[in-house]
């Protein structure tokens, strides 16, 4: 066994009737700024891609997924309103997971942006680590 397959990450919505664990690695975040991930969390999405098949939920009788487009749909708490997930239809074995219902200490570092053109007025895009990421 390697370390990776030792990799665990925990993650709960904010009323905790959603939990679930991913056995495997997560990549870094990366935070999109298009107009959907705005609407959707009132600011900007940061997420970090795990593979499907390491998901685990165990708690999900208020997750709902939502089409946002016709190439991905998003999941989150319908009791609490977290957004939790992101799916590309072209990539089912990936899932992106929002960051910040990780708990804990995640290891993890925001490594991109993405969509930035679609930012708010409101906020500058950090500097420090800037990559413009592409899709794919
Ligand atoms: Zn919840
Ligand atoms: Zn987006």
């Amino acid at each position: 066994m390697t370390a990776d397959d030792d990799e665990t990450h925990r993650g709960s919505c904010l009323c905790g009737e959603t939990v679930f664990e991913v056995h495997g690695p997560l990549s870094d975040v990366v935070t999109c700024h298009c107009t959907q991930c705005r609407k959707q969390t009132g600011h900007y999405w940061a997420s970090a891609t795990a593979q499907t098949q390491h998901l685990r939920l165990l708690a999900d009788s208020h997750v709902r997924w939502y089409r946002s487009s016709g190439t991905a749909r998003r999941a989150f708490c319908a009791k609490c309103g977290s957004t939790l997930f992101w799916q590309a239809d072209a990539k089912p074995a990936e899932i992106s997971i929002a960051a910040g219902v990780l708990d804990g200490a995640t290891g993890l570092r925001t490594v991109g942006h993405i969509f930035c053109a679609d930012k708010g007025d409101y906020y500058e895009i950090p500097q420090e680590g800037y990559r413009r990421a592409q899709w794919g």
